[in-house]
Formats: structure tokens, C-alpha cells, sequence
């Protein structure tokens, strides 16, 4: 076993540390992560795109055809392992190939009809670890694979901007544009070569090596003189075919009758060469220059590439520690988890029986935190305010004598002594009819 670089060979016994790259979502943090996956969900579940759940590695083989061998995923961030056996094997860095993958072994598009999935998992790559980027990291996506109809495109689309809306980003604004397809995109290259030629040698060297393989990569350069030179470059939407016009005119019609905000943006080109006509980005403006949330598009040719029959597919994929980041930035994720419904303090062994039989009762249906250390009753009120519960019961040695306890709402102050053997429904039924309980 190979030493891990990370340590020194004083450190031996340290203790240990999450992998560089690496991190842990905690309690105070983790509640936010499940609301947005639960309002992810539900905006599938109303869209009606199904869950798939994929192995956390593949073929390396796969990822190289799938994200193409010459982009940065696949060249330098991939964490690609040999097993036991030899076979070279990849952690997933990205979940289009997966799910294409898969659709094929399953034949998922018999019957010619259109599979919509979706996934919500970490991937995983190998990148410089900085502000926001882990080795180790989340993503939503769905896929719509076995359809041509534009209409999957605009469905992919507001699907974004509408989940976006549903975690309080109201505004949020989709940019689209065409990619063009194998009839097109030639003569657009061609053209933009013939273009920038004169003033190729002012480009950055990752644009003069883009401007040989795939120009249109030119646009996602992120160097601010290269977007200046570009800036006069012409068009992709003059290139266009008449069915990728036609078919990008249909997209933009759709949205507008859905009333989804979106600009057409004829610089994007999105980082991956498998794209085909549209393809977008859902952008808040609120967030400065790194204003995307997610991006995607339609990707005809995949299917195809990966052994399958020719099937044309749409999608699209977003970070989840970006939105986290946004969600927090703009202030619209509370600050504050949930509190339990009840808190039930006891003193002393008899009232600590007493109140093992409320809690357990309570706990059927509503959330129930006590105490474990022994506190004074004072300091179990204090715990139970911090926790920020809702009401409380107070079972002490004066109450456990008489059979009562002391029920407090904690947002009103009003307090009453009922039998304690009454004490779990009538919190049951005020928490019910309060639209409460958990
Ligand atoms: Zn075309
Ligand atoms: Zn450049």
C-alpha cells in the first residue's frame, strides 16, 4: 500500500482527516441539503421523470467514448482505478454516460417511447481543490432519451428554471442557443476559422489548440481578451440548417407559451463536444459572473456513439454545492433548521418513567427531543429554547406526585396542566390542527 502524499512520515499518528477534496455535510447543514432535494423531487415527480440510481463506477472506457477522450474530464480528472482483476475502472465523473449506458443494456426505448429519468448523486474528479470545488461532489440531471420533438427541449428547460423558482430563486433566467448538428456545423467551423484566422495569433494557447480541433470551443474560453477578439465573430444561427432552424424557432415558441424567461445567447457553446442543437444554461442574476446554475442541451448522436441504436436525447445537469452557495448568498434558505415539535424535561427517576411513556407515545407521529445528561429542569427549558422546539412538557417531582404535567407553548408562552396520561394527544391534536407536527 502506498503512502497517502498528504502525510509525513511524522504524522503517522495523527488522527485522520477527510480526503483532500473532500468534506462532510454536518447536521447544521445537511437539513438544507435534504430540502433541496426534496423540492428537486417533487419538481420531478410533477414533471414526471423517474428516479435511476447507477453504479458509482464504470468501464473507463465508457467516460473516454462518452465524454470524448480530448476534453479535461478525461484527460486529466478522471479517478481511474485497476481492480483485482485488471480492469480499468472509473469513478463516475459526470451521470449523462451512465444513464446512456444503461438505457442501452435495458433497452429502455422499446416501443419507441420517450424514457425520462432523472439522478441526484456524487460524482467524483480529480481537480485542483478550491472555493466550491470538491473531488467529491453532487449533482442533479435528468435525461429525456428517444425524441426529436423540441417540445423535450422546452420540457428540459422549464423543468430548470421552474426548480429553481421552487427553491426561491424567482427570476431565474434560461440562455439558449443552437449547437447545430453534422449538416451545419462544418461550414459554421469553416466560416469562424476563416474569420479569425488574421487574428489567431493574439488568441490564447488553449484557443490556437481549440481553433484546430473544434473552434466553437474558442467561446467557453474564460480568458477575457480571447471573449473580446470573439467578440465580432460570427454567428452559429446564420450557419444553421433549415431543421435545426426550424427546430431552435419551435423551442423559443414553446417557452413563450410557457412563459419561461429565457434569452438566446449566441456565444455559449457549453463545454462538451457531444451536443446538438439546443443547448442552454439557466443563469441568476443575482450571483455576479458566475451566474449559472445549471446547464444542458440535446445530444443526438450519444446513443449512437455508445453502441446503441441512433436515439436523439436531451438533458441537462447542475451542481449541487453551487445552488447550496447561491441559495445561501441570496439569503433565501432560512438560517435556522426546524426545531422537534415537543421538548419533554423530567427531574428525577419517578417523573423520568413518567415521561419515557409520553415521549414514547408522542413519537408515533411527532418529532420528540429530552434530555440525557440529568439537567436542572432550567437548564433542560434553555436547551429546549435553543433547539427552538415547539412546545414543551414539563414533567418535575411536584407534577409526577400529582399524575400531571405542565404543557407550554413555546411561541405563545400560555401554559396548562393536564393528566399526564393526556398529554400526548391533546399535543397530537394541537399540532394537527396548528398544520404542525413532523
Ligand atoms: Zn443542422
Ligand atoms: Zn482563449
Amino acid at each position: 500500500m502506498r503512502e497517502n502524499p498528504d502525510r509525513t512520515a511524522g504524522d503517522r499518528h495523527m488522527t485522520y482527516k477527510a480526503p483532500r477534496g473532500t468534506r462532510d455535510v454536518l447536521p447544521e447543514e445537511s437539513w438544507k441539503w435534504q430540502r433541496v432535494e426534496r423540492v428537486f423531487r417533487a419538481t420531478a415527480d410533477r414533471f414526471v421523470y423517474r428516479e435511476i440510481r447507477l453504479p458509482v463506477f464504470e468501464e473507463t472506457e465508457l467516460f473516454a467514448r462518452g465524454i470524448g477522450d480530448a476534453t479535461d474530464i478525461v484527460r486529466k480528472e478522471m479517478y481511474t482505478f485497476t481492480d483485482r482483476k485488471g480492469r480499468s475502472l472509473t469513478l463516475r465523473p459526470e451521470g449523462t454516460a451512465g444513464v446512456v449506458r444503461s438505457f442501452i443494456e435495458h433497452s429502455m426505448g422499446r416501443g419507441s417511447r420517450l424514457t425520462k429519468l432523472y439522478y441526484f448523486c456524487p460524482m467524483f474528479r480529480y481537480e485542483r481543490p478550491q472555493a466550491g470545488r470538491y473531488r467529491q461532489f453532487w449533482q442533479w440531471g435528468l435525461e429525456a432519451i428517444g425524441s426529436m420533438n423540441p417540445a423535450v427541449d422546452a420540457e428540459i428547460i422549464h423543468f430548470s428554471v421552474n426548480l429553481f423558482e421552487s427553491l426561491g430563486l424567482a427570476g431565474a433566467e434560461a440562455r439558449i442557443n443552437s449547437a447545430g448538428c453534422p449538416t451545419c456545423t462544418p461550414s459554421y467551423n469553416e466560416l469562424l476559422r476563416d474569420r479569425l484566422a488574421g487574428s489567431l495569433d493574439q488568441f490564447c494557447a488553449d484557443c490556437q489548440v481549440r481553433y484546430e480541433r473544434n473552434p466553437r470551443r474558442m467561446f467557453d474560453c474564460k480568458n477575457k481578451h480571447c471573449l473580446e477578439l470573439l467578440k465580432d465573430a460570427p454567428s452559429i444561427l446564420e450557419s444553421l440548417c433549415d431543421e435545426c432552424t426550424q427546430h431552435f424557432a419551435s423551442v423559443q415558441d414553446l417557452l413563450s407559451r410557457m412563459s419561461v424567461r429565457f434569452v438566446v445567447d449566441t456565444s455559449m457553446a457549453r463545454g462538451l463536444d457531444y451536443y446538438t442543437k439546443t443547448v442552454f444554461e439557466v443563469h441568476y442574476a443575482g450571483l455576479g459572473a458566475q451566474s449559472a446554475l445549471c446547464g444542458g442541451g440535446r445530444y443526438d448522436a450519444l446513443v449512437e456513439e455508445l453502441g446503441g441504436a441512433a436515439t436523439p436525447a436531451c438533458g441537462v445537469s447542475s451542481g449541487v454545492e453551487r445552488l447550496m452557495t447561491a441559495l445561501e448568498d441570496t439569503g433565501v434558505m432560512a438560517a435556522r433548521e426546524p426545531g422537534p415539535s415537543v421538548y419533554v424535561a423530567s427531574l428525577g427517576s419517578d417523573a423520568a418513567l413518567a415521561a419515557a411513556t409520553v415521549i414514547a407515545e408522542l413519537r408515533k407521529s411527532v418529532s420528540v427531543e429530552t434530555d440525557y445528561q440529568g439537567r436542572s429542569l432550567k437548564a433542560q427549558m434553555k436547551e429546549a429554547g435553543k433547539l427552538g422546539a415547539g412546545h414543551v412538557v414539563i414533567i418535575g417531582e411536584d407534577e409526577v406526585a400529582r399524575g400531571v404535567a405542565v404543557v407550554k407553548n413555546m411561541t405563545t408562552g400560555e401554559q396548562d396542566e393536564v393528566g399526564v396520561e393526556k398529554v400526548a394527544a391533546l399535543l397530537v391534536e394541537r399540532l394537527a390542527s396548528a398544520g404542525g407536527g413532523t
